[in-house]
């Protein structure tokens, strides 16, 4: 997937609102797993407001221990692959994140 069709499909996703606060608009693209290490696919992308220094995007930037949690940001040894980690969303909690552009619930919840 190219990172053109990966922004579309979390854009979409988003519906143009930060997946982390739900309070802002999007402005910028977060690699859950690192630029350096993880690919441009939708379960690795977030949608968020801010930029590197500002809003959630900003915030994610650094690496707090609670943010690993979250899912928001991931280890770069964690052996799960993104769409397997859970990510904290505003409105819908701990979800999976697909490659198409869904959400699910988490697939060890009863
Ligand atoms: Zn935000």
């Amino acid at each position: 997937m190219s990172e053109r069709e990966c922004r579309a499909i979390v854009a979409a996703r988003s519906s143009g609102v930060c997946e982390i606060c739900g309070e802002q608009p999007v402005q910028s693209m977060h690699h859950r797993l690192t630029r350096k290490y993880g690919p441009w696919s939708p379960a690795n992308i977030v949608a968020l407001c801010g930029d590197g220094v500002a809003g959630c995007h900003g915030r994610v930037t650094n690496t707090r221990g609670q943010y690993y949690d979250d899912g928001w940001l991931i280890h770069t040894w964690d052996l799960r692959t993104p769409d397997e980690i859970p990510f904290l969303h505003w409105q819908w909690g701990a979800v999976c994140l697909d490659n198409a552009g869904d959400y699910h619930q988490r697939k060890d919840a009863a």
